[in-house]
C-alpha cells in the first residue's frame, strides 16, 4: 500500500508534511518513507540524519571497438536520442549526454561485440534507518546529469523491496513525468498547497494529475493564513477533494526545521495538527479496506 504527499509548486512545505506525516503513521504500520525528489532531496535533512547504503543508478552507454565496427552506421539510425554522430567514413562517435541508455543500438548493430556494453552513472539510492522506527530510502540525481527518471525509478524499486505495509511517497515539485512515476501505485495523494495565486494555480495542475491517474486526493493547506483560503477550499470541491488541514505560519515549525527536529515530536500546538492528518488519511485507508 502507497500513499504520495505531492506538491504542484516547490517551496510548499511538502517535505515538512512528508516527514511528520511519516512519523505520526509509523505509530500505527510498519512503513518505510521514499524521498523521490531526487534533484533535491532534504528529507534526511529534515530528519537530521546523513544518509547510508549508497548504492549506484546506473544506465547502459555503448563503447565502440573500432577494431570490428564495420562503419555501417546502424546503431546512428537506430538511435532515438541522436545520441550517435557518424563521421564521413561511417565512425561512430557517442554524446553521453544525450544517451538515455534504451541499448536500441547495441540490438541494431550486426557486427557481434563492436558495441561492448559500458555504464554511465545516473546517481545513487540511499538506505538509511531513522530513529523514528522506519527506514528512509533517498534517490540523488547526480550533479550535472538532467535524467531523473531512473534514479526515481530505482529509488522507488529499492524502497519496494523493503515489503512494508505501507510506502510514503514524497514526489518532487510540479507535475511533471518523474511526478507521475512516484505517484503511481498510490491509493491516496495528498496535496501540499499555500493559497497564494501561484500555489493555487499549481496545486490545482497536482489534482487535475491525480483525476487523470484516478487516484483519490485531499488537500493539506500550507501557510493558510498567508492567502486566501476560501480559493484552495473552491479549487479542491471543484476536484473532489477535501481539504484535510489548514496549517497557518507557524514559527515553531520554522525553528524545528532549522534544529532537524520534527515538530510532530514536540510538545507545540502544531503537532497536533499532524496528528491528525495522519488520522484523516489512516481513516481514508481504512475506508478503502
Ligand atoms: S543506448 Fe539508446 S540512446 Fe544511447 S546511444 Fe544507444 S540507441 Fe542511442
Ligand atoms: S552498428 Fe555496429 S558496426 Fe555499424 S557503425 Fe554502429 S557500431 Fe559499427
Amino acid at each position: 500500500m502507497q500513499i504520495a504527499v505531492s506538491g504542484g509548486k516547490g517551496g510548499t512545505g511538502k517535505s515538512t508534511v512528508a516527514i511528520n506525516l511519516t512519523i505520526a503513521l509509523a505509530e500505527r504500520y510498519d512503513l518505510a518513507l521514499a524521498d523521490l525528489d531526487v534533484e533535491a532531496p532534504n528529507d534526511h535533512i529534515l530528519l537530521g540524519l546523513e544518509p547510508t547504503n549508497e548504492e549506484p543508478v546506473e544506465l547502459f552507454m555503448p563503447r565502440f571497438d573500432y577494431q570490428r565496427c564495420a562503419r555501417c552506421r546502424k546503431c546512428a539510425e537506430v538511435c532515438e536520442e541522436h545520441a550517435i554522430i557518424t563521421m564521413q567514413d561511417g565512425t561512430p562517435f557517442l554524446m553521453p549526454n544525450l544517451c538515455s541508455g534504451c541499448a536500441a543500438c547495441e540490438i541494431a548493430c550486426p557486427v557481434p561485440g563492436a558495441i561492448l556494453p559500458g555504464k554511465k552513472l545516473m546517481g545513487h539510492t540511499y538506505l538509511t534507518e531513522t530513529p523514528y522506527g522506519f527506514p528512509l530510502v533517498t534517490g540523488k540525481l547526480r550533479e550535472g546529469e538532467d535524467r531523473a527518471m531512473p534514479v526515481v525509478a530505482w529509488a522507488k524499486r529499492r524502497a519496494q523491496s523493503l515489503g512494508k505495509e505501507l510506502l510514503v511517497v514524497d514526489t518532487a515539485a510540479g507535475t511533471g513525468n518523474t511526478v507521475s512515476k512516484a505517484l503511481e501505485d498510490s491509493r491516496l495523494i495528498v496535496a501540499v498547497t499555500e493559497p497564494t495565486p501561484l500555489g493555487i494555480h499549481d496545486g490545482e495542475l497536482i489534482l487535475r494529475l491525480a483525476e487523470l491517474m484516478e487516484v483519490p486526493a485531499v488537500v493539506v493547506v500550507n501557510r493558510s493564513d498567508l492567502g486566501d483560503v476560501g480559493r484552495v477550499r473552491e479549487v479542491a470541491e471543484r476536484h473532489g477533494a477535501e481539504v484535510i488541514a489548514e496549517i497557518p505560519y507557524s514559527e515553531n515549525i520554522i525553528r524545528s526545521y532549522v534544529e532537524g527536529r520534527p515538530i510532530v515530536l514536540t510538545h507545540h500546538p502544531e503537532a497536533g495538527l499532524f496528528r491528525d492528518i495522519a488520522s484523516k488519511v489512516v481513516e481514508f485507508l481504512r475506508g478503502g479496506e
